[in-house]
């Protein structure tokens, strides 16, 4: 079965009509064009650096508001596939069980932890675990059911000491926050000199993206961001991040195609990198 395709999207529109223009998170340009425009959100693509963002964007009270008990409830369904997900990814890029366990020292921050699945999978190899997420019902879950600690608010909110973390890890993520440099800009402050982190975000450059415009699962009003390779290895590059190793993953949807098709296409996205998906490993510089 497909890595992706048991998962629904999970996304409406934003409920007030507040919203605020901004220049591109990337260059800081202020000229772009219209990429994509549906009933629920405008992306436009920067003119210099091809950044595709949503503008204009809702403000932040909006979309704090977002994450509430439908959100956990949309995590708690999908926690499972997620996790396994998650746990492909990691594999990629050379983080197995085995190379966990050596890692030293073991401290391991996940943003975006929803019910802390993960978190729990990293504590039973050794890891210090801390989390962070913003909804509230999946942090209580979370620490509740997992006896994981959980800040739930935002990563900012947190105020972790610097070089906290040997390992920080963000999935789908920095498509979903208000700006995402500053959000990284945090994330080398709190990683410690030799540590990694892993980012995993929808590849608006893969296949799927391409194929369905304004149908592509990841186009939705939740996603204020759409990062290719190119706008996502700049943003970090800018910051003096290093990227050690980009994979991408996933095809075809599950019902896009036939499995006679879908098989070696999801196998060619993945080795030609325009999978649907895509995960960085980087350290600071
Ligand atoms: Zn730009």
């Amino acid at each position: 079965m497909g890595r992706l395709s048991t998962i629904k999207t999970f996304s409406s529109r934003f409920s007030n009509n507040d919203y605020h223009y901004i220049v591109c998170n990337v260059c800081g340009s202020g000229s772009a064009k219209t990429y994509l425009q549906a009933k629920e959100y405008l992306y436009v693509k920067c003119r210099i650096c091809g950044l595709i963002y949503q503008n204009p964007q809702p403000v932040l009270k909006d979309i704090e508001n977002r994450y509430n008990g439908d959100y956990f409830r949309y995590e708690y369904t999908n926690e499972d596939n997620f996790f396994n997900l998650m746990l492909l990814g990691l594999k990629d890029v050379g983080l197995n069980p085995a190379k966990l366990k050596r890692w030293k020292p073991k401290l391991f921050l996940d943003i975006g932890c929803a019910t802390g699945k993960l978190l729990f999978y990293m504590k039973e190899l050794g890891w210090q675990v801390q989390g962070v997420e913003i909804c509230k019902e999946s942090a209580e879950y979370g620490m509740k059911k997992r006896k994981v600690p959980i800040f739930p608010g935002t990563l900012d909110q947190a105020q972790f000491a610097e070089e906290s973390f040997s390992l920080i890890h963000f999935s789908h993520l920095i498509e979903h926050v208000a700006d995402p440099r500053a959000l990284l800009q945090e994330v080398r402050r709190i990683l410690k000199p030799d540590g990694m982190a892993v980012i995993t975000t929808p590849n608006s450059h893969g296949f799927q993206a391409r194929l369905l415009k304004t149908h592509w699962r990841s186009a939705i009003a939740d996603h204020l961001f759409l990062f290719s390779k190119k706008t996502l290895s700049r943003l970090l590059e800018s910051m003096q991040f290093k990227i050690h190793n980009i994979v991408t993953w996933g095809g075809l949807a599950k019902g896009l195609a036939p499995p006679v098709i879908k098989r070696p296409v999801d196998y060619l996205a993945k080795k030609m990198g325009f999978g649907d998906v895509m995960l960085f490993l980087v350290s600071k510089q």
